[in-house]
């Protein structure tokens, strides 16, 4: 159920409806939109008496949400959501560019590595320092050793962090080190997990599952807000299919069919679809002309020398290339000035 209020509904209005909804045993959710608040209810089993609420002051409708997906969905919030990390904003009019290495595997790959890439315009930097790996027998990142080189690649490039929590175990020391969380595709079904980030204060970036519905990853998102937590990033990562000359298929199409159904920025993934870096730069660029409000890429100075990853990541030169061929077509999809 949604409660919508008058554009002219003050704080008090608000509060009674959020109280009146809590009496209930169910729980509100306001949310405010440019003209007038909106005041979602979830946890309830049952269809809600509508009258209990519309008649209260400032009410001006009460609606039926008829998708599982409540506080993810347009119906709920039809204005774009953007998330601001520090001077970034994901989901505005501007494209949001996340680069960095798979995995954070020294200060001296890390720190420089950084700086190289906010000279060359991204407004991000990513890297792993908990790693989930196919085989146990590899490289599992540097940990919490991993967290505090980022934060110091942070102070010394000032791009916010992005990177990987895989256990709540964790959360204490990846919300103080770094900037957003992602949970990886493998993690999409934690409910644990994203139930515990969704009491975080921290933005999250939550990338696909490689066999995930569109409706499986709207209500793993919805996991997350439903703790209240509204910045989210959605992330398609490529999904599993007969391809046999790329890691995972990119499934672009997801990209427009989320911003007509959720109000979340959608960012993409080239580098873990693709599996090699030969086809990053062409995905990127179809990613941000199929509406993408950025992409997230792996880069390492010296691939051959990665610790995972190696064979997708682009080198410092391809990136630059991308930066140049994305400052082409931001104007051309109207996606604001450029990028930096
Ligand atoms: C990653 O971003 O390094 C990663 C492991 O991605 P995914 O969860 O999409 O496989
Ligand atoms: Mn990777």
């Amino acid at each position: 159920m949604l409660v919508v209020m008058k554009s002219g509904a003050d704080q008090a209005d608000i509060d009674r409806v959020c109280q009146a909804i809590a009496d209930l045993n169910l729980t509100p959710h306001a949310i405010p939109g440019k003209v007038r608040t909106a005041i979602g209810i979830t946890g309830n089993v049952a269809p809600v008496d509508p009258t209990l609420l519309s008649a209260l002051p400032g009410v001006v409708d009460v609606i039926r949400v008829t998708k599982p997906y409540k506080l993810t969905g347009r119906e709920m919030k039809p204005e774009d959501t953007i998330v601001r990390v520090g001077n970034v904003q994901i989901g505005g009019p501007e494209i949001t560019v996340i680069a960095g290495p798979c995995s954070v595997e020294s200060r001296e790959q890390t720190v420089p590595g950084a700086r190289a890439l906010k000279e060359l315009g991204a407004n991000m930097f990513r890297g792993g320092a908990f790693k989930p790996r196919t085989s146990p027998y590899t490289f599992q990142g540097l940990g919490e050793e991993g967290l505090r080189i980022l934060a110091e690649a942070r102070e010394e490039s000032s791009l916010p962090i992005v990177s990987e929590l895989m256990s709540s175990d964790n959360i204490e020391s990846v919300e103080r080190y770094i900037d957003v969380i992602q949970i990886g595709a493998r993690n999409m079904q934690n409910y644990s997990l994203l139930r515990r980030v969704g009491y975080s204060s921290k933005p999250v970036l939550l990338k696909r599952g490689m066999s995930a519905t569109l409706e499986e990853f709207l209500l793993a998102a919805e996991y997350i807000m439903a703790g209240g937590n509204r910045n989210v990033i959605l992330c398609e990562r490529g999904v599993r299919s007969f391809s046999d000359y790329s890691r995972f298929t990119l499934d672009l199409s997801i990209v427009p069919e989320i911003k007509r159904i959720s109000h979340l920025p959608v960012i993409v993934d080239p580098s873990h679809a693709a599996g090699k870096r030969s086809l990053v730069i062409p995905l990127a660029r179809a990613a941000i002309a199929a509406g993408a409000d950025g992409v997230m890429v792996e880069v390492h100075a010296e691939p051959k020398k990665a610790r995972s990853d190696g064979a997708q990541s682009l080198t410092l030169d391809m990136f630059a290339e991308l930066m140049e061929e994305l400052r082409i077509i931001t104007p051309a999809v109207r996606r604001g000035p450029t990028v930096a």
